[in-house]
């Protein structure tokens, strides 16, 4: 089969590899229809996550087809087709049945696509282990591209949102407008705020949050006071952080009012990371981060996006054939040609 494979810092090839079989009798293979790029992959891309290793096929946002099973999987027969959770525990703790597969009880809480342990779904196929907990069939009124948001970003902004503890009525900022942040704004909304104040430097993005309802602030040294300024000079009462850099993530703690709560979702690897303290605890402020628990949202989340209250699809931009997979990494790697996120069709 072909997959993109990661060499390296800013080396990923389309490339062939060997078929994937089941991992082991709970494992399935599934047969991708469409992967996509997420800012995630891009720290393994840029050399942000320490790996000594190279040669393993990367992705963890992919849908498909099952196509071969194991003996001991229940739920899913050859022919379904299933999105596939980016994030997997051992699929069979208390934890991972009930689709928290962060608080993995045995501790085996993966990534697709990091390791050559888990290799990724930017590929023609993909081996699935724990294929009855990682797994949903694709419901009915579900679109392929949905699906693929359903198996990481979406889940991953409603987590955030939920972090936020949003109240009706509540002003609401958002920071960082990629996809992640994006699709916050679209999940912040579904709590009722007053105001969702988002904040990026790249117009598009803020026009882009701007068509989706919430009011556009330019990052900057000057973003924390307007927004302060816009509410009463008390700030938010939750912010959600979609960057995962230091400044955006002491920003947050910063702008947020007294009392109020900062949910992280971005992604920071710096262990030297300079919490402020002294400043969190004078605003006794509840601070929330994590991976998300993918398949624990999509109870919650399928039927919103069914009845069309949540539309995520809005943030694909590029849909390019896998072959042409070390193009679309160095044009989401630079962020040129407008793009949000990328998807992948295998087949071409
Ligand atoms: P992205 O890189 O496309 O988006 C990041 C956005 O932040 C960009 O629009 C950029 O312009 C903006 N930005 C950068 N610096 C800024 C600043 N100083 N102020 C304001 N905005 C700034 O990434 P994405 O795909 O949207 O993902 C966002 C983050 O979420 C990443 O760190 C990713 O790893 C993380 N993530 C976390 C989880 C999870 O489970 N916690 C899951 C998926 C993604
Ligand atoms: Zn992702
Ligand atoms: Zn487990």
């Amino acid at each position: 089969m072909r997959a993109l494979v990661f060499h390296g810092t800013g080396d990923v090839r389309c490339e062939a590899l060997p078929d994937p079989t089941p991992p082991d009798k709970n494992g399935v293979v599934v047969r991708v229809e469409r992967a996509a790029i997420c800012g995630s992959d891009l720290h393994l891309y840029n050399g942000a996550l320490p790996t000594a290793e190279a040669g393993f096929a990367i992705g963890h946002e992919f849908v498909g087809e099952v196509a071969e099973v194991g003996s001991g999987v229940r739920r899913f027969a050859t022919g379904d087709r299933v999105l596939v959770s980016g994030v997997i525990g051992c699929g069979a703790c208390d934890s991972c049945v009930r689709g928290r597969v962060i608080r993995c009880e045995r501790f085996q809480t993966r990534v697709f696509g990091t390791s050559s342990g888990l290799p990724g779904g930017q590929a023609e196929a993909v081996a699935v282990p724990g294929a009855d907990a990682a797994l949903r069939s694709i419901p009915d009124g579900i679109t392929t591209e949905q699906a693929v948001l359903l198996t990481d970003i979406l889940p991953t902004a409603q987590f955030g949102a939920r972090g936020a503890d949003i109240r009706p009525g509540q002003d609401v900022a958002v920071i960082g407008l990629g996809p992640v942040g994006l699709l916050a704004v679209d999940c912040a909304q579904l709590f009722g705020p007053a105001r969702v104040f988002a904040i990026d430097r790249v117009p598009a993005r803020l026009a882009a949050a701007e068509a989706r309802g919430a009011i556009p602030v330019e990052a900057g040294s000057e973003a924390v006071a307007e927004v302060r300024e816009r509410t009463g000079g008390f700030g938010p009462d939750a912010v959600i952080e979609a960057v995962g850099a230091d400044e955006t993530i002491q920003a947050a703690i910063e702008l947020v009012r007294v009392g109020g709560a900062v949910s992280v979702v971005g992604v920071n690897l710096n262990p030297a990371f300079p919490f402020p303290m002294a400043l969190a605890m004078m605003k006794d402020l509840r601070f929330t981060i994590g991976i998300c628990p993918i398949p624990e949202l999509w109870d919650e989340l399928i039927p919103l996006v069914q009845a069309g209250r949540l539309a995520p699809e809005h943030v694909f931009t590029h849909r390019m054939p896998l072959s042409k997979g070390r193009d679309a990494y160095a044009i989401f790697g630079a962020r040129t040609d407008g793009v949000l996120k990328v998807l992948l069709d295998p087949s071409a």
